[in-house]
């Protein structure tokens, strides 16, 4: 049967051209990658195998070998893992199947010759690191439990081919013709430091096959978290991070621990000291594996990491487990559950003693991951609130450095008696908006939060956090007659509230009243602020009602229908507002007021990033409104 040609799918063409052709200096991890494939497979042929021991029927030693043939210039890595079957082929050798690695691709630009292609693993493309060193690439695969077997060449210029061919075992092998500047590959010993470097972690033996005597054993091949701390060095929880995670970054936090009560366990966890580029894709979970006495089982284990945890990575090695438990068996299953909660315990007081230990590393941590966190405020039951509260950080008004809660109490102004918030799309926006002038001026502090997941559980706290609870800035009245009073303990009591009443003093009644009768229903009230300084006016949510942000972004995602009307506060010192109310007391009515009205109305809604009720409307009177100001 004549060899099969198809062209590669383009993206993997490009990232072909960009891989060869890169300069990248440490092209050694080509080998990594091929031998945490060739691993992979073993796993998932001991997986099945446990359901299925015909699949590993006499040979079950699984093992990755190298074999080196100096005269014909080639390296080979076999393994008697799973195998492929043709359409695998394809889809694994010929294609880009995982999500997010167009991304990758697009952001390696085309002949950039000097190209970071050391971020290919994390990418699932892995495989194709290979013709880094390799000018022609040749795959034999036999699947478990199949006869046929098929062989894959390709130069990694556009096409590759696939035919039917006999191989004795099953399992994959691939042979890299060698460029000639990678005949270094070749030499023995550097086969054994590569493999050292990047891969002594693996479970599985990897051997350097001779031509005469045993092979040679280059690995440890003991299962790292199997083993004890004392005995293991950064580099390799580095490197054991990368291969467990696909990631090339190093770990920002390493937690090692066995667990050996009701339950035993080993644990080695890991968080990135960068976001993955998935972490807020729907279909993200968490990269935590699970084994059984060192078989791996699943790495989508439900229950076994929140997901407000998803960028931990790592292996959970169960004693208590049986080998031959089924992923169905998982679901609920009470011992998984019980690993969960003390895993979530335990890292949530790791990452508190990183916050207390290297604050300002832990700032870079909460930029990464703190709104998946925070997610945790809104979905746990209510176990892990209070720890998770502790570790947030928050921007706010004191300055432009994360703030935690604790740093906020420190701070509260005596009287204060809530945690003042406000919650926009972006810290720019909400940072400018006249809701917070009058907390600004009383040197309030308010937390300024722009993730989307802010405003689900910040209207979830009504536990609030010792002892106070949190209170946006754009919804009910704003009591800050207390602080005030309370922020200058020189004056008397009947200073204060001479002051107060003086503030106060004109009388807006007839004002407030004709702005009512002009707006209607377009309002649910109005009345006179205590939080403006600045502006004229602010539109604010009613008590009971839903926070403004929260509304908006709600009817954005068609969740709510119709807006709900809000109160329209006006600021008693502003020119305009006095202005108005001095024309209303002399008898003005009508038009030019209702005018007004509803250009302050607008106003208020621009402020909030609205759009005005009616444009037409809004600019014939904002046009009305400047001719007479041009004519006075
Ligand atoms: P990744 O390992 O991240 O999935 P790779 O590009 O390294 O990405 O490999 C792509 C896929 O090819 C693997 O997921 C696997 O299905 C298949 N594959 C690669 N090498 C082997 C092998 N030695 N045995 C079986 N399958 C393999
Ligand atoms: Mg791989």
């Amino acid at each position: 049967m004549a060899a099969e040609k198809r062209s590669f799918q383009a993206e993997v063409s490009k990232l072909l051209h960009i891989v060869a052709n890169s300069l990248y200096s440490e092209r050694e991890v080509f080998l990594r990658e091929l031998i945490s494939n060739a691993s992979d497979a073993c796993d998932k042929l001991r997986y099945m195998a446990l359901t299925q021991p015909d699949l590993a029927a006499g040979d079950a030693d699984y093992r990755v070998d190298l074999t080196i043939d100096k005269d014909a210039g080639t390296l080979t890595i076999s393994d008697n893992g799973v195998g492929m079957a043709e359409e695998e082929i394809h889809e694994n050798l010929g294609t880009i199947a995982r999500s997010g690695t167009e991304a990758f691709v697009a952001g390696l630009k085309d002949g950039d010759e000097g190209a970071d292609v050391s971020q290919i693993g994390r990418f699932g493309v892995g495989f194709y690191s290979a013709f880094m060193v390799a000018e022609k690439v040749e795959v034999m695969s036999r699947k478990a439990g199949e006869d046929t077997a098929h062989r894959w060449v390709s130069d990694g210029l556009g096409e590759y081919t696939v035919e039917p061919v006999e191989k004795a075992s099953r399992g994959t092998m691939i042979t890299l013709h060698l460029k000639d500047d990678a005949k270094e590959y070749l030499e023995e010993a550097r086969l054994g430091t590569v493999v050292k470097t990047y891969s002594d972690h693996i479970q599985i033996p990897v051997r350097l096959v001779k031509s005469e005597g045993e092979p040679e054993r280059l690995n440890q091949a003991s299962a790292l978290w199997a083993r004890s701390k004392s005995e293991i060095d950064d580099a390799q929880y580095a490197e054991f991070y990368k291969h467990v995670s696909h990631a090339f970054d190093d770990p920002w936090l390493t937690v090692h621990w066995r667990a050996e009560g009701v339950i035993e366990y080993a644990s080695l966890l890991f968080v990135p000291t960068s976001r993955p580029f998935d972490l807020f894709h729907p279909e993200r979970k968490h990269r935590v594996k699970l084994y059984v006495k060192r078989v791996f089982i699943t790495d989508d284990c439900e229950g076994l990491v929140p997901s407000w945890l998803r960028f931990i990575k790592g292996v959970i090695d169960c004693e208590d487990l049986p080998l031959n438990v089924s992923r169905e068996m998982l679901q609920n299953n009470p011992v998984v559950s019980k690993i969960g909660t003390a895993l979530t315990k335990r890292m949530l007081n790791e990452l508190k003693a990183k916050a207390e230990d290297d604050p300002e590393s832990y700032k870079t941590f909460w930029e990464n991951f703190g709104a998946v966190l925070k997610e945790g405020l809104y979905a746990d039951a209510g176990d892990h609130k209070a720890a998770l509260l502790g570790l947030s950080r928050f921007k706010s008004t004191a300055g432009d450095d994360l703030v935690s809660l604790a740093d906020y109490m420190g701070r509260m102004k005596e009287g204060q008696e809530a945690i003042y918030y406000i919650v926009g799309e972006s810290e720019d926006t909400i940072r400018s908006s006249p809701h917070l002038e009058g907390y600004r001026a009383k040197g309030v502090e308010v937390l300024l939060l722009s993730d989307p997941i802010d405003d689900f559980w910040v209207s979830m706290m009504f536990e609030g956090y010792e002892g106070k609870q949190f209170q946006s800035v754009t919804r009910g009245a704003a009591d800050l007659d207390k602080v005030a009073a309370a922020s200058d303990p020189e004056k008397t009591d009947e200073e204060k509230s001479e002051e107060t009443a003086e503030e106060t003093a004109p009388d807006l009644a007839p004002l407030v009243a004709s702005l009512k009768l002009a707006l209607g229903e377009k309002v649910k009230d109005v009345r006179v602020s205590q939080r403006l300084t600045d502006s004229a006016v602010c539109l604010v949510a009613d008590e009971g009602d839903m926070d403004m942000n929260l509304e908006r972004m709600l009817r954005q995602h068609k969740q709510v229908e119709t807006a709900s009307s809000r109160i329209l506060e006006i600021n008693p010192g502003h020119t305009v507002i006095k202005g108005l109310n001095d024309r209303v007391k002399g008898g003005k009515s009508g038009g030019e007021i209702e005018d007004a009205a509803y250009l302050l109305l607008d106003q208020a809604r621009i402020l909030d990033g609205d759009p005005p009720l009616d444009p037409l409307a809004f600019s014939r009177r904002l046009a009305l409104m400047m001719s007479k100001g041009l004519s006075a």
